[in-house]
């Protein structure tokens, strides 16, 4: 099959959507790989090392887009929309319910679209989602530690404390994904930490993993309040799968918080489990309110996009293989790619994106 790497055109979006590593598998099993020039310089991926393991580098964007499949990072924005096309596999993040204009074009189109977000296994994970809640989850406790230093408005605390003095307090809400990820960094730079969640299965695997070294509550308005109130750093990881995050952290709450307490609420993309959080970008990260520090950027993986290139294409490329080798016959052949299917040639063919928009299904 012919296969498309295109460049991503969208504000800082500097992921690829495919690695040398799974072209040099495509090429392997016989499929034909067209990159564009410069795809992968946003993750420091020179065209060289494409070329190096077979690809062809394409000048134009055109050129990718003209492949039967067209792997991707982010949803295609309105300059990429005249090149979806009817007999096009397309494979990328899609957030279709949120987007209509992109609903519309893809129905137009003809094309048939499979989001990375909806593949789901069996057991109900989703693992195109997952990888970027662990970067989220890591990156969460290395900002918070760099917020709390002084110069960026924190309380001024080291995480692992010193000699005689007392580490971090970090309090994570939610002990999903993103909260194990967040605390195995907070207990590597040797901060105390707690976790709350509502889910006893999650409080007692961190209990068995950390042997005591993490302490577990279960989550309720007393238990946040108590622990909020002790924190030199609150990460916000919790999810309600298929709805908005719940105000954990309240307003009133923040007035009996430390001054220079560091929030760092990575639920912001959910609306947040803090009811002070508003959205903020890479190039405004913080503001503050009553003394709080908060951090709410939406696309935290963004500042990081080597690592969340690999590993994202690490989770994507036995689905890429698939429908390389089998074009729409993988959809049928297997269920978790199935799942992830939202367009099929025209028509709507995913419950969720049918009841956002009141189609048919
Ligand atoms: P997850 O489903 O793995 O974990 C969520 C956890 O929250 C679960 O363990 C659940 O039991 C717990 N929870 C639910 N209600 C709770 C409550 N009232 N109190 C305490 N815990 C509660 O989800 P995840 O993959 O870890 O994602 C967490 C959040 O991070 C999501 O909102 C996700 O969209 C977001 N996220 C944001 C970014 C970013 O860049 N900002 C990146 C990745 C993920």
């Amino acid at each position: 099959m012919l296969v498309g790497l295109p460049k991503e055109i969208k504000d800082n979006e500097y992921r690829v959507g495919l690695t040398p590593g799974a072209v040099k598998m495509l090429v392997a099993r016989g499929h034909r790989v067209l990159v564009e020039t410069g795809a992968g310089e946003g993750s420091f991926i020179p065209d060289q090392e494409y070329r190096s393991v077979g690809a062809q580098i394409v000048e134009h964007a055109h050129d990718a887009w003209a492949a039967q499949l067209v792997v991707k990072v982010k949803e295609p924005l309105s300059a990429e929309y005249p090149y979806l096309r009817k007999d096009m596999l397309l494979f990328t993040y899609l957030h279709l319910a949120s987007n209509e204009p992109l609903t519309k074009a893809l129905l137009t189109s003809g094309v048939t679209a499979i989001a990375y977000e909806t593949v789901q296994t069996h057991s109900g994970q989703l693992p195109l989602l997952m990888p970027m809640s662990e970067v989220a989850g890591r990156m969460s406790t290395q900002v918070g530690a760099a917020i709390l230093q002084r110069p960026q408005g924190g309380r001024g605390v080291l995480m692992g404390g010193v000699p005689g003095v007392a580490p971090a307090d970090v309090t994570i809400l939610g002990g999903g994904t993103v909260g194990a990820n967040a605390a195995r960094i907070a207990i590597g730079m040797g901060a105390q930490v707690t976790i709350l969640d509502v889910s006893h299965h999650r409080l007692a695997y961190f209990d068995d993993l950390y042997n005591g070294r993490i302490q577990t509550r279960k989550s309720n308005p007393s238990t946040i309040e108590e622990a909020v109130c002790q924190a030199d750093l609150v990460i916000g990881a919790v999810l309600i799968p298929g709805g908005k995050a719940p105000w954990l952290v309240t307003r009133p709450m923040l007035s009996s918080m430390r001054k220079g307490t560091v929030i760092v609420d990575v639920a912001v993309d959910q609306g947040g489990c803090v009811e002070t959080t508003k959205p903020t970008t890479h190039s405004q990260p913080t503001y503050e309110i009553d003394g709080i520090v908060h951090y709410c950027v939406a696309n935290m993986p963004g500042a990081v996009p080597r690592t969340s290139t690999f590993a994202l294409v690490n989770q994507t490329t036995d689905y890429v293989l698939l429908l390389a080798d089998q074009g729409v016959d993988a959809l049928v052949n297997n269920p978790e790619l199935q799942s992830g299917l939202n367009i099929y040639r025209g028509q709507v063919a995913h419950p969720g994106v049918a009841t956002a928009f009141g189609l048919a299904y």
